[in-house]
């Protein structure tokens, strides 16, 4: 009987530890069909989307009972528009990304999704509404067509490189050899930062979500590439809702909001300009990232002093 079990147990752990990060959720969700814990109601209706709104209502949320990491967390995203989650290591802008995707059920409050609680709607509805360009994507042992196309079930080449395309990453596929066939991975192309995520990118368009979320990278890619990339994603989230967990400011300052986490509330929300001239928590960080881009020991000095 112990060996029917072991199998599950290592689905459970893997399961555990993929979720710790945003890595790579959507394929986990593919890999892993059985989530133990998040269940349908058995009359669960598919969301319906609309506009694509984002709403959460005094959202309360901890992993463990004894810690709560959201303590009241109400905002809306409108439709089509870009909200920036900032705030400290550990504040929860991740945590924020994984209960929109119902990794886990919260203690307090809603998310609502086109006026529809997620809670209430059909899983595999909401996760096809949500895409997501994670930090670090899992790419399969398979060709690079493959790997774009991953993105949606019946995606045709023409699909694939319409996105590869759209992801700016059509030009490198096509002076490999074996072109959309060639195989990545460890015996095949190894792809750099950059060109990862490019085909993150390309997967996430291939899925043509209404909903994005995009996970910045916490490192700096060399900052020829991170400027594409920047302008990449910048067309991919025009017209959809985005909502990007932002680690770096320079990348968010045309968000249309931003808000700053600080134990458990939102402490601080505007935009990049409005947060500045109020000179508070996100001022401060500004002030020293920018101090940092100059001047990596500037910055200490900014953080010892604030
Ligand atoms: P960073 O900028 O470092 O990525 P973050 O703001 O995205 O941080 P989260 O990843 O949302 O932070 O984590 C918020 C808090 O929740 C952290 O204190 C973290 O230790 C805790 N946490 C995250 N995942 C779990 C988990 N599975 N179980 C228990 N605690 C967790």
């Amino acid at each position: 009987l112990m060996q029917l079990f072991r199998p599950l147990d290592l689905l459970g752990m893997v399961y555990r530890t993929i979720r710790q990060g945003l890595i790579d959720m959507e394929a986990m969700f593919r890999l892993i069909d059985t989530d133990a814990e998040i269940r349908d109601r058995p009359d669960a209706p598919p969301l319906e989307i609309r506009a694509g709104e984002v709403r959460f209502e005094h959202v309360v949320f901890g992993y463990e009972p004894e810690r709560t990491i959201l303590k009241d967390v109400s905002f809306t995203v409108p439709p089509g528009s870009t909200l920036a989650i900032v705030g400290h290591s550990g504040a929860g802008k991740s945590t924020i990304a994984r209960l929109l995707f119902r990794f886990y059920d919260i203690q307090g409050g809603r998310i609502l999704i086109d006026g529809q609680d997620i809670a209430q709607v059909r899983q595999t509805s909401l996760r096809r509404a949500i895409g997501i360009v994670p930090q670090d994507m899992v790419l399969f042992n398979d060709t690079i067509g493959f790997n774009i196309g991953y993105g949606r079930d019946d995606a045709t080449q023409a699909d694939i490189e319409a996105a590869a395309r759209g992801a700016a990453i059509d030009r490198f596929i096509e002076t490999q050899p074996l072109g959309y066939d060639t195989r990545v991975g460890e015996r095949g192309l190894k792809l750099s930062g950059g060109e990862k995520q490019r085909v993150a990118i390309a997967r996430t368009l291939v899925k043509d979500p209404p909903i994005l979320i995009l996970d910045e990278a916490t490192s700096a890619l060399d900052s020829r590439t991170e400027a594409a990339i920047q302008g990449v994603l910048e067309d991919v989230s025009a017209r959809r809702t985005t909502i990007i967990v932002a680690h770096r400011l320079s990348t968010i300052v045309h968000a249309d909001n931003i808000i700053v986490l600080e134990d458990g509330r939102i402490a601080e929300q505007g935009t990049h300009a409005s947060l500045l001239a109020s000179g508070g928590i996100y001022a401060q960080m500004w002030a020293r990232q920018a101090a940092e881009r100059m001047n990596p020991e500037a910055g200490e000095i900014a953080v010892r002093r604030s």
